[in-house]
């Protein structure tokens, strides 16, 4: 099981967006596991398989579902794994629909197939801004989220990949990674507008396509300043409900910002990119621990700490 800023939201705080604590929940939702038993009708999965875990389990009844947008089913928001009101992953016996189970060959390690959560949303945003071969790319912010942008936009065929962070740590394993270009973010040095200009300025271009992940007002305004006329945000990080942005820039320059829930038929693709290495997610792990001591995980990624993802 994966930890991300969701968990620690509703570890420190009760809540996270719309997901409210009422009574105790077993956290983790970046999940994978092995199989102990399936249904007599189950056909895709089989005891002793390891799979990755889709943890949202829609209705496919609703409307939405049958128009294909099961990610914005009203049921998936009650019944996701990790999210309260329901249980999540970080226990050693769960049940789990095996339509949300994804077999993970023999090659892929169960850390790879509990980040094909993170990476799924990930893909998802990248199709829904429609990053293509040779777009310039900027991504806003370089934790675990915005590292699987770069890597993503790159298998996808960006041509530079900018990326944003407050903390140098990040930025060097971003570098590593393959980012053409990195900024350290310093709101006392350049204002948004100011900064946007200089990542244009050095990209020679604006970014066709930017991808939000940290959910900051400043970073959000300034991903729609720098990116080009007629180009798409995709707000992936959520932070405050409510932040002030740049409506009528974004209007006159037609800038379409465009919102990521989860995933919808992505992680098939997540687990291609990784089967093939495509993307390679092994060095996002910072730190390991057994289950029993998903404490101490919780506390070290509280503590924000250099290197910690
Ligand atoms: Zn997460
Ligand atoms: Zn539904």
């Amino acid at each position: 099981c994966g930890i991300c800023g969701s968990d620690l939201h509703l570890w420190t705080e009760g809540h996270v967006s719309d997901f409210i604590l009422t009574k105790p929940c077993i956290l983790g939702h970046e999940s994978s596991a092995t199989v102990l038993a399936v249904g007599e009708s189950v056909q895709n999965v089989k005891p002793g398989d390891r799979v990755a875990v889709e943890p949202a389990i829609p209705c496919l009844e609703c409307d939405i579902c049958r128009a294909g947008r099961y990610n914005l089913c009203l049921f998936s928001n009650l019944r996701t794994r990790g999210l309260p009101p329901m249980d999540g992953c970080l226990t050693q016996y769960y049940t789990h629909p095996s339509r949300f189970c994804y077999k993970l060959a023999n090659h892929i390690s169960s850390e790879e197939g509990a980040m094909c959560e993170p990476l799924s949303v990930v893909i998802h945003a990248v199709r829904r801004i429609q990053l293509s071969v040779g777009h310039n790319v900027l991504v806003c912010g370089a934790g675990t989220i915005g590292l699987m942008s770069l890597l993503c936009a790159k298998a996808f065929g960006a041509n530079k990949v900018y990326i944003t962070d407050v903390c140098n740590s990040r930025l060097e394993l971003a570098k590593k990674l393959g980012a053409d270009q990195t900024y350290l973010i310093d709101s006392k040095l350049f204002n948004d507008t100011e900064m946007a200009k200089i990542i244009v300025n050095d990209m020679g271009d604006a970014p066709d396509v930017t991808l939000e992940c940290t959910g900051v007002a400043s970073s959000t305004c300034m991903a729609i300043y720098a990116t080009k006329d007629g180009g798409k945000v995709g707000i992936i990080g959520l932070g405050d409900n409510t932040i002030e942005l740049p409506m009528a820039y974004a209007a006159i320059h037609e800038i379409d910002l465009i919102g990521i829930c989860r995933y919808k038929d992505d992680f098939q693709l997540a687990l291609q990119l990784i089967s093939s290495g495509k993307v390679d997610l092994k060095p996002l792990v910072s730190h390991r621990f057994p289950i029993e001591e998903a404490i101490n995980a919780f506390k070290l990624m509280k503590s924000r700490s250099d290197g910690v993802l």
